[in-house]
This record gives structure tokens, C-alpha cells and sequence, in this order.
């Protein structure tokens, strides 16, 4: 993705591969000739920690561990004969998982949030330190209540308490998920014509695309007023 040379569809914002784009946008279908040259804003570097995924990757798999605990303590009593000892095995082993993809998790979303908005200090992204630590606190709770001995019910209420804070940090994280990265803008001087201005700095971006535009006049123009960069000052 780093390399190729990317397109952008102004009306929807679709950013994607020049060389996989057919004769429509793959997302809202207008024909080829909505789309236009496409730069990254953000350095390289910045974009493969980006794209690694390691986030996202993280968090699904804590998310596993923090829904599936509760859930099967809930149905262990109430079906307290059903295959007992597997059961038992599998909430015992999320347990013991739950806390490390938690610290994983965490590690990540510091790493991610830095790279993304080069600070960690905006009042979403410190209410999700905030949420996400309490969730690493009772994720190692409930080591702690297995280790010592514990009523189920301990465990239990922990677990719950957990997957409060997962759901608030899932709801917190969803807004950042479209968010347009800080980075070097590549403003336009000039009224937005059919083909955008070449990209400055890291890299020139031809405006290969627009080269041959099949002009579709209504369904060019229409979206392009719309295009939120053109709108930008
Ligand atoms: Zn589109």
C-alpha cells in the first residue's frame, strides 16, 4: 500500500490501489472518473506502524477472553453438569490469557495513539488510558481471585466489571477509527480543478489517474462540490 501509487474517490472518500481501480468506485460506484491522485499524509514510518494492525489485532483478542469470561462463568452455574471439567479448564485458561492480551492491548494503543496523533494527552485518548487501566487492574483481579481462592462469584463480578470497561473502551474507540491523521496537509492553493495538485514534499503523486478522464459531467461535477477537501480553506 506504501509504495503503490494510491487514488481517493472525492465523493466517498474511498482511498485505494490505482492499479485495482476498475471502471467504478468499489464502495459508492460512481464511475472512475470521480477519482483522484491520493498521498498518504503521514510518513512512511508512521504508516507501517499504522498498518500492522497490532491494535485492533490486540483488542479483538482481549475482547474474546473479557466477553467469553463472564459468560461462561453465567452458564457454568447454571448448568454446573455440563461437561464440568472442560468448562472449568476453559474459564481457567482465560483467566490466565485474559491479563497478558490486556497488556498487549495496552502496550499497542500507547504505541498506536502516539503514532496516530503524536500525543496521548487529548481527553479521548486519556479517557481510554484511563478505562483500559482499569481493565488491565481487573483483568490481573482476577488472577488474583482464582490464585487466592475465591468464590466463583468474586470472579464473577470482576469479569463483569471488566467487560463494562471493554464495552466503554470499544465505544470510545470507535469514533477514533475514522479520523483523518494529523500530517503534513497538502493544502490547495487554488480552486480545486478535476485534477488535484501535485502532492509536495515525500514524494510526487502524477496525476496519472485524471489523465484520460471519462467525463460523466453531472456525476463529476455534483460529488466534487461535495469533496471535503475542496472545502478545506
Ligand atoms: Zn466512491
Amino acid at each position: 500500500m506504501i509504495d503503490e501509487e494510491l487514488v481517493r474517490c472525492r465523493p466517498c472518500g474511498y482511498v485505494m490501489k490505482e492499479s485495482d481501480l476498475g471502471d467504478v468506485c468499489p464502495a459508492c460506484g460512481l464511475p472512475r472518473s470521480v477519482f483522484e491522485p491520493y498521498r498518504e499524509k503521514v510518513s512512511p514510518k508512521r504508516l507501517l506502524i499504522l498498518s500492522l494492525d497490532i491494535h485492533p489485532i490486540a483488542i479483538h483478542l482481549s475482547q474474546t477472553f473479557v466477553a467469553l469470561i463472564p459468560l461462561l462463568i453465567i452458564f457454568q452455574m447454571i448448568f454446573p453438569d455440563f461437561y464440568t471439567t472442560v468448562v472449568t479448564s476453559v474459564i481457567n485458561f482465560s483467566i490466565f490469557v485474559l491479563p497478558l492480551t490486556l497488556v498487549l492491548s495496552f502496550i499497542s494503543g500507547l504505541l498506536d495513539g502516539v503514532t496516530r496523533f503524536k500525543t496521548l494527552r487529548t481527553p479521548l485518548l486519556k479517557s481510554k488510558i484511563i478505562f483500559s487501566s482499569m481493565v488491565l487492574v481487573l483483568g490481573f483481579g482476577m488472577w488474583g481471585t482464582v490464585l487466592s481462592g475465591q468464590s466463583i462469584w468474586v470472579t464473577l463480578i470482576v469479569s463483569i466489571l471488566a467487560l463494562a470497561c471493554a464495552v466503554k473502551l470499544g465505544l470510545l474507540g470507535k469514533h477514533l477509527i475514522d479520523v483523518i491523521l494529523p500530517g503534513t496537509y497538502v493544502r490547495r492553493k487554488k480552486k480545486p480543478t478535476k485534477y488535484a495538485p501535485k502532492a509536495k514534499a515525500e514524494g510526487e503523486v502524477k496525476p496519472k489517474i485524471n489523465a484520460a478522464p471519462k467525463p460523466k459531467a453531472e456525476n463529476a461535477e455534483k460529488p466534487k462540490a461535495k469533496s471535503k477537501d475542496a472545502q478545506e480553506e
